[in-house]
């Protein structure tokens, strides 16, 4: 799976190896179990899984879960399976960073022996406006750290408390003595460092939260700051490859290796994946189900693997995606068409091709008179080897609505009156006429077919243009079809309007249901998660829901019209 192309990351690590910083190489994937992977976190697991690869090392996966009040053992199970459905294998490495709290305590311990960790008394509030210009710090905290004129904060009062003051309030903030909020363990650093990070962080902070695996046994919890370095060195992670906005804490992660004088774990950040028309963070993902913007975290509009999954996305296609995209070390903005070109591409090679028709209008063949007959229809031009199946052919046909005009606009091929088309692997028809009902609406369309064209080729070299599809309506099952737009109607959601958010921007037609249409019988026998092209119409997949009247349902995947060889493949890298 790993590319051979050169990327920063591989060269950082070429040359630990070289200059001897490590012998071996071993990375992690650490998802925090607060939601439900998206393609983002494939980006980021493409690089952990295929660096270690490459390198002939290995990659664990860690469950960040040291926020006991958003994770859930749900969320470990949702993670597991769209990981190893993506074909990545961690193998008997599944480690959590709540098995370490004992660990990281006595870390902790370590580090106020040293005289560089304090207990403080300070409240929140009281803590964020000693460190300086906190607020404004939030918007710009990718920002270099030289970039930014900060005024330097101000020493807590409890700053200076004695090593044998600070252990004992450690262990009794650990032992249920204070209330939530009332102390936190901060690492004594430098309260006039540029970096607001580095203003004395908090290590530690009393939360009375049942955690999903470690229930009660704590009330403390550690930051991230602090615990995932240490996890990482715990596992002898050399290269913790993570996402450009933690680039400000590497200093941080510095520090509390040099600290705790643990193994030299190395933090090297990458650009985030962000795509067009969708938000790549879990926590707007979140909002989107808890306030039902969506049906699920596996809703065929989420980017999530699980919605992916459901939409009839292939690992591979999500795979080929990422690793076309690159390995950056500046953030930008991907195409969606880009992700949609990848999925086409994999689809065409794979999918059986079958007729359905989702607008159905009836075609009667005025001079058939045979009954059924057997037709030959081709599985898959791209393979030979997926073979042929049989369909009937009857008097009365469904044909799409679209592919009918009383009155044909201009370059119109299909059917209109007094026109020729080919039915899809059956007999060139002529149109003959029409009904219509008290209302104007055209019920049927009628057409006498020309049994020297069975197969659809005409003998006499006539000039046919359109070819349609159909399905006869003798041997079609109704089917239920589900058709997805963007799940946003701007490229860039969160850039809402002044007094807007993001939910503004949600596209109000990204679902269409299609209740009644039609497809081949075969299609009865289709499980979750098969996929198929729907002849002229696009990619579609089997759904586990079953429609209201029983009908099984198909999720349309992708249109088969590239729209980003149109768009020029400018990729934004
Ligand atoms: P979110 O921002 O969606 O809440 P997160 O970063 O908090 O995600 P984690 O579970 O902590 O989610 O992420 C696990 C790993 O995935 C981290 O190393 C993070 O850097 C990486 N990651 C998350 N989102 C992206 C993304 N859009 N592109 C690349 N990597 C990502
Ligand atoms: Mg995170």
């Amino acid at each position: 799976m790993a590319e051979e192309s050169a990327d920063f990351i591989s060269d950082f690590i070429k040359e630990d190896l070289q200059k001897g910083r490590f012998d071996y190489v071993h990375t992690r994937f650490p998802p925090e179990p607060n939601g439900w992977l998206h393609i983002g976190h494939c980006k980021a697991f493409y690089i952990d899984f295929s660096m270690a690869e490459r390198f002939k090392g290995k990659c664990n996966l860690r469950f960040d879960d040291t926020n006991p009040e958003k994770e859930d053992i749900s969320y470990v199970e949702a993670i597991k399976r769209d990981v190893s459905w993506m074909g990545y294998d961690w193998e008997d490495r599944e480690y959590y960073a709540s098995d370490y709290y004992e660990y990281l305590y006595d870390l902790a311990v370590k580090i106020v022996k040293k005289g560089h960790a304090y207990v403080d008394d300070l409240t929140d509030e009281e803590m964020s406006e000693y460190r300086g210009t906190a607020a404004e710090d939030k918007n710009n905290i990718t920002k270099t750290t030289e970039s930014r004129q900060t005024p330097p904060g101000r020493n807590s009062p409890y700053r200076d408390r004695s090593v044998e003051e600070n252990l004992d309030l450690l262990s009794r903030m650990r032992a249920g003595e204070f209330s939530d909020g009332a102390r936190t363990l901060r690492a004594k650093i430098d309260m006039a460092h540029p970096n607001l990070l580095l203003r004395d962080p908090v290590m530690y902070r009393i939360r009375r939260e049942t955690h999903y695996r470690t229930g009660n046994t704590w009330c403390i919890y550690p930051m991230y700051d602090f615990q995932h370095p240490l996890s990482d060195a715990k596992e002898g992670i050399t290269h913790s490859l993570c996402s450009l906005e933690y680039e400000i804490h590497r200093p941080l992660y510095e520090w509390f290796i040099n600290e705790a004088e643990v193994f030299p774990s190395r933090q090297i950040e990458f650009a985030r994946l962000n795509m067009t028309h969708t938000v790549l963070s879990k926590r707007w993902l979140l909002k989107l189900v808890q306030e039902n913007h969506v049906s699920g975290w596996d809703d065929p509009r989420m980017p999530t693997i699980a919605g992916l999954r459901r939409r009839g996305y292939t690992p591979e296609a999500i795979r080929s995606f990422v690793s076309q995209i690159g390995i950056a070390k500046t953030d930008s903005m991907v195409d969606i068409a880009f992700l949609e070109y990848c999925l086409r591409e994999d689809l065409n090679k794979r999918s059986p091709r079958v007729m359905a028709v989702l607008k159905p209008l009836k075609l009667i063949i005025e001079n058939w008179e045979a009954g059924a007959e057997e037709l030959e229809a081709v599985n898959n031009p791209e393979d030979p080897e997926a073979g042929t199946r049989k369909l009937y052919f009857t008097r009365e046909l469904w044909i799409e609505q679209d592919d009918f005009a009383e009155v044909p606009p201009p370059k119109y091929f299909r059917l209109f009156p007094g026109n020729s088309v080919r039915l899809r692997y059956g007999y060139i028809v002529t149109c003959t006429g029409f009904d219509k009902d008290a209302a104007g609406n055209i019920t049927a369309v009628r057409c006498t077919y020309d049994p020297e064209t069975k197969g659809g080729n005409a003998p006499d070299n006539r000039k046919v243009k359109g070819t349609i599809h159909w399905l006869s309506a003798a041997d079609a099952i109704p089917i239920e079809v589900r058709i997805y737009d963007h799940l946003f109607a701007v490229e860039r959601p969160m850039e809402a309007a002044p007094g807007k958010t993001f939910l503004d921007n949600l596209n109000p037609n990204s679902l269409e249901l299609i209740s009644h249409a039609y497809g081949e019988k075969s299609l009865a026998k289709a499980v979750p998660g098969d996929r198929f092209q729907f002849e002229r119409l696009g990619y579609f997949a089997k759904d586990p829901d079953v429609s209201e009247s029983g009908a099984p349902v198909f999720n349309k995947t992708v249109g088969l019209r590239d729209t980003w060889a149109k768009i020029g493949r400018k990729t934004a890298q």
